[in-house]
């Protein structure tokens, strides 16, 4: 069978999902065994979908949960005009709603209180005018609003010469670190194992069904295996058989102490992402990525986290903070508790990755960019995959052994 994902209604997408894995007449696997290799966002919100399924859940972490790109991110859930084509804006508008799925589930904090966005080029601003019309016909309550109305929501933020912003009214943000343990803790407490400090060396199919994983910390038996690997270019060469493209790139983060309620929603500026969580902090991202020389190239090869020393970290943290001041002056003076730089898992068309390799029918490749937004949607599915056997025809678009084309995105 197969639906045209570009073309159904919103409110059926869910929907077909979930006929078409009843449809093909299976059965479901409630005693299957998942080890999920990444203690990531993605895989976490995995962990935690397979363990509500009731299936054997044993989750591998090299470091510490969300210590790669689930704390190196911005946070922000969102299906703007920038999720292209339809079909991956529908799927991000699923990821939107399944956050308020996960919030009632798990009693996360997340912050709802919209997104505001504008460029301080003419010619762009009015693209982005026409990027918000597509948005309200694409059923996101995003509308294009005047500079006095910004003011009125949001009285702390200057804007420069601009007199229209971009409002999307449905986005949020969370605390990545604090959610993706929220995910694992309630998945440990429905029975599934964690392994931290415990890294996936190899995974052996042993004939009768079952695949070894070999770890530094023991080798373990399971039905079949996830990689949450994020932008760990090895990985799925090594592990499922098939090398996924990427064009990782790198953004720094920058995380203030907590300071008085300057801001309610997210601030998209030129030049830097803003938003201020629930108990205070500020959040800030790069917009502009590394310059491309030389010795940034060296710097970058191993893609690093931290900077070589506290003095650069924390000249970086003064520049982006100075483009932050320019929009909220009250900024000014902040205590910076965090600079990190995260690597973006950006498979090169900027689609996600999900579904078993040809060569490593028993693997599942979990890879995405927007990580973020979609966990909760990619734990409902990749579940119900993973327990029910059958595919879901909302991934057809997103399978591992696609051609993969590069789009620049991000
Ligand atoms: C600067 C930046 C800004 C972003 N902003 C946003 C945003 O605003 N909104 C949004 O939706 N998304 C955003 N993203 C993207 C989002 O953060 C990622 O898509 C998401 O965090 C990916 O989560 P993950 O779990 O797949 O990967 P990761 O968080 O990288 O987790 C992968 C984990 O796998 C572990 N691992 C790898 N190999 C092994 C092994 N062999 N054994 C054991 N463990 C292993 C790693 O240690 C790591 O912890 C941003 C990303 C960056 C970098």
């Amino acid at each position: 069978m197969g639906h045209d994902v570009n073309t159904i209604n919103r409110r059926t997408f869910l929907a077909l999902s979930a006929a078409s894995a009843a449809l093909a007449g299976c059965t479901t696997r409630k005693d299957i065994h998942v080890g999920i290799i990444g203690g990531g966002i993605i895989g976490a919100s995995i962990a935690y979908h397979l363990a509500k399924e009731g299936a054997k859940v044993t989750l591998f972490e090299r470091h510490e949960l969300a210590t790669r790109a689930s704390r190196g991110t911005f946070a922000w859930i969102n299906a703007s005009w920038a999720k292209q084509p339809r079909h991956y804006h529908r799927f991000s508008q699923e990821g939107v709603a399944g956050w308020k799925r996960l919030q009632s589930e798990l009693g996360l904090d997340i912050r709802w209180e919209g997104s505001y966005e504008w460029f301080s080029n003419p010619g762009r601003q009015e693209r982005l005018a026409d990027q918000i019309a597509e948005q309200a016909d694409w059923d996101e309550p995003a509308s294009m609003i005047s500079a006095t109305e910004f003011t009125k929501r949001e009285p702390n933020v200057h804007y420069d010469a601009t007199e229209r912003m971009a409002l999307s009214g449905n986005d949020g943000a969370i605390d990545p670190v604090a959610v993706t343990k929220a995910l694992i803790s309630k998945a440990v407490s429905l029975g599934a194992t964690l392994k931290t400090h415990c890294e996936v060396r190899a995974a052996n199919p042993r004939g009768n069904g079952t695949v070894r994983l070999s770890t530094n910390c023991g080798d373990i038996d399971i039905d079949r295996y996830v990689l949450a690997t994020g932008a760990d270019p090895e990985a799925t060469m090594k592990l499922a058989g098939r090398h996924i493209p990427q064009r990782s790139t790198p953004g720094v983060i920058v995380i203030t102490k907590p300071v008085r309620p300057l801001i309610r929603g997210i601030i998209v500026a030129p030049g830097v992402h803003i938003h201020q969580r629930n108990d205070g902090r500020i959040v800030l991202g790069e917009q502009g990525g590394a310059p491309d020389s030389t010795a940034h190239r060296q710097r970058l090869a191993g893609m690093p986290n931290r900077f070589p020393n506290d003095d650069f970290a924390h000249q970086h943290a003064n520049r982006i903070l100075a483009i932050a001041e320019q929009f909220v002056s009250d900024i000014s003076g902040a205590d910076i508790e965090d600079v990190y730089i995260g690597w973006r898992p950006l498979p090169l068309d900027g689609h996600p990755v999900l579904g078993p390799t040809e060569a490593r029918p028993e693997s599942y490749l979990a890879i995405m960019h927007s990580g973020v937004t979609l966990a909760p949607i990619v734990g409902e599915i990749v579940a119900r995959e993973l327990v029910t056997g059958k595919s879901v025809d909302a991934l057809a678009l997103y399978r591992p052994d696609r051609d993969f084309e590069q789009t620049k995105r991000y």
